[in-house]
């Protein structure tokens, strides 16, 4: 087999990119994936899409990605579950940091022309009927944001890219790269030996053992985040009763969690906003499926705290899945130095998901020499790390 372009791993970046290289190429173009799309991070992802960042470069990515996935749909006729409920990012009274931020992020989105409101907890209770907010609490709204079915999203990119001419190929695991005159020539795979003139490794948690068989060593850290699930209260918001019960994504600073509404499937996620108390993997083939007690007593009491009409609700699921984090919690994206040919993709931080289409579009810029303009090579330089930085960072809020 031969591919002049070869991507490793059928997570969102995996099929986002292989969908923007597609229209680029008449030349083979293959994606290889062990299992299955989405048996990564990316198929238990929250798939939350907010524009809400500390550093321009990336709201300006998630907002990108936004407008594709918000139109994706008409554009292709293939279906993501896109559920435009939009997004609170909520600071309390007594975190005057977070306050300060959440208002400098605020103006800074609106520099970028984003459609974006910083508000009061007066508006924040009327856009969340019910909940409780102290006075003083500072928000950012964002109307446009929501969330998508992130394995409908994996099936309609990937469906998109093979119309486009990509080879997707599941079951097909990257066991060696092959490398000569210090660059990589191709692959040997469980299918049998692949040639390529370029390697993308975007195989997520795995990415780091991947490529330190080949004596290369990445600032990647795989931790095991926990969520669960509530069902979702009777809220009255729509009379119509068409999504009766959604509410706005709440991204909770004060709390530590974010919440997400999914009146669809009648339950709702809670998750932690900070990485500290996830435990460090160090095999993501052997994750512990069993979700610690102390998580759910603590999503519900969050939750409820904040949305006292979650506190009836019943239990409705739970699941425990892989973050890959970087020091910075922002990727690590481009070439890898010294090995001609190939690209590293990951340390997504637990954030990565909504800004899929801009990566896909940026690496599809650098993988075709063209001006890369849909994502900063410097901020994601795979070697801007010096060695010693701890690990820290709230999804780079
Ligand atoms: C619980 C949870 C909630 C999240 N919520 C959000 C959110 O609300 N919003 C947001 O933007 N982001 C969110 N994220 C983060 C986001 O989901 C990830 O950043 C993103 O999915 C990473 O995608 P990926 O393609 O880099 O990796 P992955 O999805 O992990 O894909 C890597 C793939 O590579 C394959 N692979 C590995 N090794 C090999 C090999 N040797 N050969 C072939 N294939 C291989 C794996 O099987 C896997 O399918 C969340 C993540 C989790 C876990």
């Amino acid at each position: 087999m031969h591919g002049r372009i070869l991507i490793v791993g059928g997570g969102i970046m995996g099929v986002s990119i292989a969908q923007k290289c597609a229209p680029r190429t008449r030349e083979s173009l293959v994606l290889i994936e062990k299992k299955h799309l989405g048996a990564g991070s990316s198929g238990r992802s929250g798939a939350i899409l907010r524009a809400h960042y500390r550093d321009a470069v990336v709201a300006r990515m998630a907002h990108e990605s936004l407008r594709e996935y918000s139109s994706f749909a008409a554009r292709t006729g293939l279906p993501l579950g896109f559920q435009r409920t939009g997004v609170i990012t909520l600071a309390g009274p007594k975190q005057p940091e977070w306050c300060q931020r959440v208002r400098e992020n605020v103006a800074m989105m609106q520099g970028l022309g984003i459609r974006v409101e910083l508000v009061d907890a007066a508006r924040m209770r009327a856009l969340v009927p019910g909940s409780v907010i102290a006075e003083g609490s500072v928000g950012s709204w964002e109307p446009d944001g929501g969330f998508v079915d992130p394995n409908q999203t994996l099936a309609s990119f990937a469906q998109q890219a093979t119309e486009l001419g990509a080879e997707l190929r599941m079951g097909v695991e990257l066991l060696e790269l092959c490398m000569e005159n210090g660059r990589v020539s191709g692959a040997r795979t469980s299918a049998g030996e692949l040639v390529a003139e370029q390697i993308v490794v975007v195989a997520g948690p795995w990415t780091r053992a991947l490529l330190a068989r080949h004596g290369l060593d990445f600032p990647l850290k795989v931790v095991r985040p926990e969520n669960h699930y509530l069902g979702v209260p009777e809220m009255g918001l729509d009379p119509s009763g068409a999504a009766r019960g959604a509410h706005p994504v709440l991204i909770d600073l004060e709390l530590g969690s974010y919440a997400r509404c999914d009146p669809a499937n009648a339950r709702t996620r809670i998750g932690r906003i900070d990485y500290d108390d996830d435990h460090e993997i160090l095999d993501p083939d052997a994750l512990d499926e069993h979700v610690s007690p102390e998580l759910v007593r603590w999503g519900r009491a969050a939750l409820s705290g904040r949305i006292p009409a979650y506190a009836s609700r019943a239990d409705a699921g739970s699941l425990a899945a892989w973050y890959t984090l970087t020091p910075d919690a922002q990727a690590l994206i481009g070439p890898v130095p010294g090995i001609a040919g190939l690209f590293i993709v990951s340390g997504f931080s637990g954030h990565g998901f909504k800004l899929g289409p801009a990566v896909g579009e940026g690496v599809a810029q650098m993988l075709f020499g063209e001006k890369v303009t849909a994502l900063d090579p410097a901020f994601f330089a795979p070697d801007r790390f010096q060695g010693g930085e701890g690990w820290g960072g709230r999804f780079g809020l």
